[in-house]
């Protein structure tokens, strides 16, 4: 006879949209506590699983069940609000739950085998956090303007969810800093989690907050959790976050699966950016997962942002607030907000990439020692090589979409394949040795900048010298901190870039800010493409004069300089006078009136087949099936017809989508949840197909 045995039920990684059961049985001598690592057999292999709570309405255990191999000793269970914001993900956003458990775990968790954790744990000094010493060692010393103590006060009396609608340079990092340090004096041994979209942004407030708060709590009680870390590293902070060592989480979007036992506050700031909706896998919206997190625990959420999503804004409306606004609408030192200058494109020389008042306005502030920001709002409009004889442009042979020309290597690139080959030596259809650049890119526009700025002199008796940092400068660990180190050391005078540059950045000499070709966003087919333009030129003009006492020096005021096509453009009014609330509203009465988000809720289904036919073969299929099958919900969700995807072919697949619309997010669940067992038993009758996802409150569409 066997050692006798009890059933475990444990979570382990299951493919995305597997029909499996989510929960297995195995057996183990003893009862495990649900959240326990473990290591169980899986079919052939061998691998890490999570033990968890008692799948509702089981039948009977199965006379013979595997064994657990390992228990991974030494760490405590994963909490259940930890299990239960991860079965919340699942649900939501229609993945399976083994897929989002274990994902959220850092990867070099799941390659452990128990000894090797215990030796790893034995490492991190056990979870005991720096006593609280008294809060006079905190090097605070600056004094919170009215509108920062006006808006803390608001934080401490109310319990949120907060919306901080601040002015670029408002002060909204040291309302957070404040929020923070209030929530883990009140409550020693308590976590808070501050999550930011970029990575490159993480330095620069990792140094504030280890500024302020290391002789409170010591360096150990601050970590960073983020993609670009090493596996070691990430694992480290994981470990500090779980065990509650650490009180301070710093992190982009994946941090918001972290285990913190003790999570009492979380910051989202600049909430509105597109980089807390994930896009592969599960695509979960960082922000969204962080107010349930919050109300689930029972902590506060403060959201900060100059511009708000319209998600959020209107979910903080007066009328009928879920969120409350807070507002702090002045600079800091009472600096201005950047004046507009808005250059009709029109009006300038023919093909002038730069208007001339342009480059006379940014060669004046060079000359005084100020800093430019030259920006261009999207990779995506790198030059494209094209043969004037012919009209050949160099698309790339697996997507349906141009390869861009880099200059630097002499190679043609495509951005959504990654499919590289040299520039030709002559036109490849009909020979013309003369094939030139269309369009430009950063490449192109530092250079031609470099060359119009060559005779500028600055203060310090040198030549002006222009950079640029974007995707390809940026390549290597570590050189985009250098390149920020530059500018922030001033040793730049202009930089050139793309949406990298424009945000979050402390820049304190930068006194203008130029976006050179913004217009394609304004008549673009994404509905979303206004809201995500004003966004980023509000940001963008929050990097000039953010120094209000530098700015009275240099006797100099910020501007925002825009070369546009259409001056007229009801977007621009609302951008000179700083007036987001002004460009909210109009945007949020058109999408009321067409019954768009945030007064509908939207999902995506895509299909990935090898020819485009054979994609919207499967989704029609799909919506067929769901009608026939009158699933719930069905009467109050919209589904359109399918479509091809903008880029329609990638690496030689062809994509569609169709989009679902509802009124009720409730009646979109219960379709979607009630669809998946469908969309499985409809993928096997389509040959073709290559894959399909499910995106629920997609942000592009
Ligand atoms: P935001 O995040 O709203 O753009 P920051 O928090 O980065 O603004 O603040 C802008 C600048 O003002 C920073 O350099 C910050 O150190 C400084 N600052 C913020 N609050 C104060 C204050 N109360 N007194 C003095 N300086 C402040
Ligand atoms: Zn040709
Ligand atoms: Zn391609």
């Amino acid at each position: 006879m066997s050692t006798p045995a009890v059933p475990v039920h444990i979570v382990v990684p299951t493919p995305a949209h597997s029909s499996a059961a989510p929960i297995l049985s195995y057996a183990h001598d003893v009862p495990l506590p649900a959240g326990t690592l473990v290591r169980v057999p899986l079919g052939a292999r061998e691998v890490l699983g999570i033990t968890w709570d008692e799948p509702q309405g089981a039948g009977s255990e199965p006379p013979k069940l595997r064994r657990v191999a390992a228990v991974l000793e030494g760490l405590a269970p994963l909490p259940a609000p930890w299990r239960r914001l991860v079965a919340f993900t699942a649900r939501y956003y229609q993945r399976s739950l083994g897929e989002v458990a274990l994902s959220a775990l850092p990867p070099s968790l799941r390659e452990l085998t128990a000894d090797q954790l215990a030796r790893r744990l034995r490492r991190v000094p056990p979870g005991t956090p720096a006593p609280d010493a008294d809060p006079a060692a905190s090097s605070e010393t600056i004094v919170l303007s009215a509108e920062q103590q006006g808006a803390a006060a608001e934080m401490d009396a109310h319990s949120g969810p907060f919306l901080l609608f601040g002015s670029t340079g408002s002060g909204k990092t040291e309302v957070y800093l404040h929020a923070v340090q209030a929530a883990l004096t009140r409550d020693p041994g308590a976590q808070a989690l501050v999550l930011v979209p970029e990575i490159n942004l993480t330095p620069q407030l990792e140094a504030r907050f280890r500024e302020r708060f290391e002789a409170l709590w010591g360096a150990s009680a601050i970590v960073s959790l983020h993609s670009a870390m090493t596996p070691a590293q990430r694992l480290r902070s994981w470990l500090a976050a779980h065990t509650g060592q650490a009180r301070i989480v710093l992190g982009t979007r994946m941090a918001i699966l972290a285990s913190l036992p003790r999570l009492v506050l979380i910051v989202v700031d600049e909430e509105h950016d597109a980089s807390y909706k994930q896009q592969e896998g599960a695509r979960y919206s960082a922000r969204d997962l962080a107010v349930w997190r919050a109300r689930d625990v029972g902590a506060r959420v403060i959201l900060g942002s100059a511009t708000p999503s319209l998600e959020s804004w209107h979910a903080s409306d007066p009328a009928a607030p879920r969120y409350q606004r807070l507002h702090m609408p002045a600079r800091i030192g009472a600096g201005e907000l950047p004046r507009l200058r808005l250059i009709d494109m029109s009006q300038q020389p023919r093909k002038a990439v730069f208007a001339p008042p342009l480059i006379a306005a940014i060669t004046e502030r060079v000359q005084r020692g100020e800093q430019c920001l030259v920006l261009l709002n999207r990779r995506g409009f790198a030059p494209v090589l094209h043969c004037g004889a012919c009209g050949w442009k160099s698309g790339c042979p697996h997507c349906s979409a141009t390869q861009v020309f880099h200059k630097s290597d002499r190679t043609l690139r495509c951005h959504h394949c990654g499919a590289a080959s040299p520039v030709p030596r002559a036109c490849p259809d009909c020979g013309n040795p003369d094939i030139l650049p269309i369009g430009r890119g950063t490449e192109q526009l530092e250079e031609q900048l470099a060359q119009l700025l060559r005779n500028v002199i600055t203060p310090q008796r040198r030549a002006a010298r222009v950079a640029r940092i974007d995707a390809d400068t940026t390549r290597a660990r570590g050189a985009l901190k250098a390149q920020l180190a530059q500018m922030h050391a001033g040793d730049v005078d202009v930089l050139v870039g793309t949406q990298m540059v424009a945000k979050g950045h402390d820049f304190r000499r930068v006194t203008l800010v130029a976006a050179v070709q913004p217009d394609g966003a304004l008549f673009s087919s994404d509905f979303r493409a206004p809201e995500r333009l004003f966004a980023l030129l509000m940001q963008a003009g929050g990097r000039a004069g953010r120094d209000a006492r530098y700015m009275k020096a240099q006797q100099s005021a910020p501007e925002l300089w825009v070369q546009t096509w259409h001056p007229e453009h009801p977007l621009f009014a609302a951008l000179r006078g700083h007036d987001y609330p002004a460009f909210a509203a109009r945007q949020l009465a058109e999408r009321e009136a067409a019954g768009m988000p945030p007064f509908s809720h939207q999902a995506l289904l895509r299909a990935d087949a090898r020819t485009q036919e054979a994609a919207q073969d499967f989704l029609r299929a799909a919506s067929e099936a769901a009608r026939t099958a009158q699933l719930p919900g069905m009467d109050q969700v919209f589904l359109y017809p399918p479509v091809p995807l903008a880029v329609q072919r990638v690496a030689n697949v062809e994509r569609a989508q169709m989009l679902l619309e509802s009124h009720h997010r409730g009646a979109l669940q219960h379709l979607l949840a009630a669809w998946q067992p469908l969309l499985h038993a409809e993928r096997t009758r389509h040959r073709a197909l290559v894959r399909w996802l499910i995106d629920v409150d997609p942000q592009a569409i």
